[in-house]
């Protein structure tokens, strides 16, 4: 019997946290899970899950107007965001439910309260202020919208956080950001009919992401309305007279709006964690700094998630979460692979992403073959909606590997997840062809572009 109150202490009980626990206490292990506000964490309770609900509210207008090209008459139509959020809060309990009963189920014991480190292998309890000791201490406490509170007015603005709890919907929004989140967002709201825009410091929007899928989203976007302002962040925020908000910003611009969202970024959840007290190392955002096996500079102490700014998707921190478990109880020592991590932005239309952006890619390889087509998808036809589908394959010449595809359009998602499979298989542009196509399909493009649109040689394109 060990001389610590339990085996694992796990702080966080969101995607990574959850599964670390759950898997722990499977194994017979002796593990308490402390979670300071709702189990399923930022995953489950305010990002992907609400989130891709959302999603799907914002696209029935689009719907309701293509039926029309279909023969459907779809008759008066009436919105109702308070009926919308409590169907969503509904399933995010259910959810939150069978998170807990997961860890139940393991074994795992469950306490609703902070947890902070105090000291080697001790931790106290905020909600009770007990002190409890563990042989191992696991960090997955995540991050949190990143609130700037150096801009005048930050206090009067929005994050993700409230979004999902607004009593009710704006008729304006100002969203500033240009990742994905920001861009999420401002579809999401333009969906449901709010005048939305979008102000980004950049050039264009989504930052590492291929830039004709970039350009492409963002004149769709436009197209269905959302003002997009690049070049440009809001300096200052105050209360109008009429109760509005009022955002300037430094091009100059003044917008009179109902709310403004910030979506600047996330920051890691490590103030007073008590990381101090036994000298966890974490770098000038205040991530913790981990080896390829998760573990800190403690070596009982190791990190896994967000909280490590390694890649911040939940799909990520499970991985991390499961090979820290090989690793430490298994015998099995895992490194997580975070190589050609498939994503998706759900936008409007979709990004579906997997592999190099071609400019990255450009700078890795000699020569190129950039295989990109652009098509009305078929729907569009009898519905008559100006969209359009893109597909692009990036191969490396040299041994015709395709090390990038991106695709922007309808269930780009699920292509994403698809072709992630083969890209991690280490596919050739070879195997591409000669996979038969599923006809007809939108995604039967990516197995049927058989010549080079253009290469890229030594960075250029020629
Ligand atoms: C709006 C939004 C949309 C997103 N959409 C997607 C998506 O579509 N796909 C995707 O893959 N990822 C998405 N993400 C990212 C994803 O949610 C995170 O990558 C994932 O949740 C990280 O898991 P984690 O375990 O590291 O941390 P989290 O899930 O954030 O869990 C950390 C938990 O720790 C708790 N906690 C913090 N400090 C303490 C403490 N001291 N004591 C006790 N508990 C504490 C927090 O309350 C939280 O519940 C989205 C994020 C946001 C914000």
């Amino acid at each position: 019997m060990s001389a610590y109150d339990f085996d694992l202490f796990v702080i966080g009980g969101g995607s990574g946290g959850v599964r670390a626990a759950r898997l722990a206490a499977g194994l017979g292990k002796r593990v308490a899970i402390a979670e300071e506000y709702r189990f399923g964490g930022t995953c489950v309770i305010r990002g992907c899950v609400p989130k891709k609900l959302l999603v799907y509210a914002s696209q029935y207008p689009e719907h309701f107007e293509d039926a029309e090209g279909y023969g459907w008459h779809v008759g008066e139509r009436s919105f109702s965001w308070p009926e919308l959020i409590a169907a969503k809060d509904k399933e995010i309990d259910r959810l939150e439910g069978l998170y807990r009963k997961g860890l139940e189920n393991a074994g795992a014991e469950i306490l609703e309260s902070r947890a902070e480190i105090i000291g080697p292998h001790r931790l106290r309890l905020n909600a009770s202020g007990q002190e409890v000791t563990a042989e191992k201490i696991l960090i997955a406490v995540g991050g949190a919208p990143n609130p700037h509170p150096e801009m005048p007015g930050s206090e009067l603005c929005i994050s993700s956080n409230e979004a999902f709890h607004l009593d009710e919907l704006p008729k304006s929004i100002a969203i500033t950001g240009g990742g994905y989140i920001a861009v999420e967002f401002a579809n999401i709201f333009n969906g449901l009919g709010v005048e939305t825009t979008l102000i980004y410091r950049g050039p264009e929007i989504l930052r590492g992401f291929d830039m004709d899928m970039r350009t492409n989203l963002r004149e769709a976007m436009e197209k269905k309305g959302i003002r997009v302002v690049c070049h440009d962040t809001i300096l200052d925020v105050a209360q109008a007279a009429d109760g509005r908000l009022k955002a300037e910003t430094r091009q100059g611009h003044v917008f009179n709006v109902d709310k403004v969202m910030m979506a600047l970024g996330r920051l890691p959840n490590t103030k007073s964690l008590g990381l101090e007290s036994v000298g966890v190392q974490t770098d000038a955002k205040g991530a913790i700094e981990v080896d390829q096996y998760s573990r800190t500079n403690v070596d009982y102490i190791y990190a896994l998630g967000d909280v490590t700014d390694r890649v911040q998707l939940t799909p990520v921190a499970i991985h991390e979460a499961m090979c820290f478990i090989e690793t430490e109880y298994k015998n099995n020592p895992t490194t997580p692979d975070h190589d050609l991590i498939a994503t998706a932005v759900f936008s409007q239309p979709e990004i579906g992403t997997v592999g190099l952006p071609e400019d990255v890619a450009a700078e890795r390889y000699t020569e190129l073959e950039v295989y990109l087509a652009k098509f009305r998808p078929m729907k569009a036809t009898l519905s008559g909606r100006d969209e359009r589908t893109v597909m692009k394959l990036i191969v490396n010449a040299a041994d015709r590997k395709v090390v990038g595809a991106h695709i922007l359009g309808h269930e780009a998602g699920e292509m994403a997840q698809l072709i992630g499979v083969a890209l991690k298989g280490g596919c050739t542009k070879d195997d591409f062809d000669r996979t038969m196509a599923v006809h007809p399909t939108a995604s039967e493009e990516l197995v049927t572009m058989y010549n080079p649109t253009y290469r890229v040689k030594n960075g250029e394109r020629v």
